[in-house]
């Protein structure tokens, strides 16, 4: 029988008993950056005008929402177990850029998945049935918290690669690089192309080139796992360019993209897995298997994708004129998210804070990594009403034009 009371209590995730905490906090002080969803300058969610408009000053098309409202043939039937074709060619378009090698010669496998959690778990779930090198992930130190437990759901041992150096506050390149080449050979290594998350401390363009080589000689196995393109730099080709680098040079890799901050679609779930092969005689049966096989794994776990989220996406994608809108919205996105780390920059300098604090404007995404302690994270919150998660992680989202002051007169007090 059911062993069911040996069963142990789990502990909460933590962001979400962060987000629980913060709702029942009554304080009308109360600042959230904790949450990694965008918020505007009145702190509200932001629903993206392309995709829905709370009143329509252009001509038609003005949104996917309206696109989608206006269309009488909308119905509900299931999708293909590879989900919305229309939404998956552009997603990888999107990623690899449209004038892409592996496009052309059809060395490549799209599907769409339940956002990018579902991307990075049908890659592992299909690394776990079909992966032959050294079946442990690498993950960088630190990492999204979820890496670790979608890959060992599926029985894929995680280690770690150092990347955040805390004395400079920006990338441990020389770490990262040393331990990738200590890794056994054919290793699984995970990599965010943009916007690193938690940190927000990305590789230069030069020194991918030079992981790309050591990744090369180590036959290491690419996988990206990309949740802010368009959100780094607000331009869409730049924070795309490590994985084009990347297929430029012939990897065979896999990717997961998710269109939940980008789109700002966190609840509907939008995302797409793209398996690339390397370039060689056989790639398009090569990709025509793994494709085979990924549609069993699809099938066996969700069946078919959601369709809304993917509906408004594709809508956006296959249009010119609501894509350029998108962009413009991504613009105001990133462009509101650079002017808060400005300001809380310039802040806490004229405040005098103790330490420097050129990180939060060299830092880039979403994410800040302050170097605030995990004591001076709890201080916050009992004392200022500002929560943010035990590594002193703050959503640059959170702050807006009333609160940054509130926010760098507490940073300040608990570094006095
Ligand atoms: N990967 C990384 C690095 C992330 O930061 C996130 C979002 N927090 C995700 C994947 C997945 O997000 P979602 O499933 O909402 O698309």
């Amino acid at each position: 029988s059911f062993p069911a009371d040996q069963v142990p209590q789990a502990p909460e995730d933590p962001l979400f008993f962060l987000m629980r905490t913060y709702r029942a906090d009554e304080s009308p002080n109360k600042v959230d950056l904790g949450i990694g969803a965008y918020r505007d300058d009145d702190a509200k969610p932001w629903v993206l005008p392309v995709v829905k408009k709370s009143t329509y000053d252009s001509a038609p098309p003005a949104s996917a929402d309206e696109v989608l409202r206006s269309d009488p043939n909308l119905n509900h039937e299931y999708l293909p177990i590879a989900g919305l074709a229309s939404f998956t060619s552009k997603a990888a378009e999107l990623i690899l850029g449209s004038d892409s090698p592996a496009l052309a010669e059809e060395r490549t496998t799209s599907f769409q998945t339940i956002s990018g959690t579902g991307a990075v778990h049908l890659g592992a779930a299909f690394l776990a049935k079909f992966y032959r090198g050294n079946r442990t992930v690498y993950l960088p130190d630190p990492t999204w918290a979820n890496h670790k437990q979608i890959f060992g759901n599926v029985g894929i041992p995680s280690a770690t690669y150092p990347y955040f150096d805390k004395s400079t506050k920006g990338l441990d390149f020389e770490g990262m690089k040393a331990a990738l080449s200590a890794a056994p050979e054919a290793s699984i290594i995970l990599l965010h192309p943009c916007a690193h998350n938690p940190t927000g401390v990305d590789p230069t363009l030069d020194q991918w080139k030079e992981l790309a080589d050591l990744v090369k000689q180590k036959k290491h196995f690419p996988f990206f796992d990309c949740a802010y393109q368009g959100f780094a730099s607000g331009d869409l080709d730049k924070d795309a360019a490590a994985i084009r680098y990347f297929v430029a040079q012939g990897f065979e890799m896999l990717i997961a993209q998710s269109f939940a901050k980008n789109f700002g679609l966190y609840g509907e779930r939008a995302g797409c897995f793209h398996a690339v092969t390397a370039p060689h005689a056989d790639a398009t049966s090569t990709i025509g298997r793994i494709s085979s096989q990924l549609a069993i794994v699809q099938r066996s776990e969700i069946s078919n994708p959601p369709i809304y989220g993917a509906r408004v996406a594709s809508t956006v994608l296959n249009d010119v004129a609501l894509f350029s809108e998108w962009t413009e919205n991504l613009k105001t996105m990133s462009g509101r998210i650079i002017a808060m780390r400005k300001d809380l920059r310039e802040k806490l300098e004229a405040l005098g804070t103790p330490g420097t604090w050129n990180h939060i404007t060299d830092q880039i995404g979403m994410f800040s990594y302050t170097g605030l302690s995990e004591e001076q994270v709890l201080k916050l919150r009992s004392d200022a009403h500002i929560y943010m998660t035990k590594n002193g992680r703050i959503s640059m989202a959170g702050l807006n034009t009333k609160n940054v002051n509130y926010v760098a007169k507490a940073f300040d007090k608990v570094n006095g």
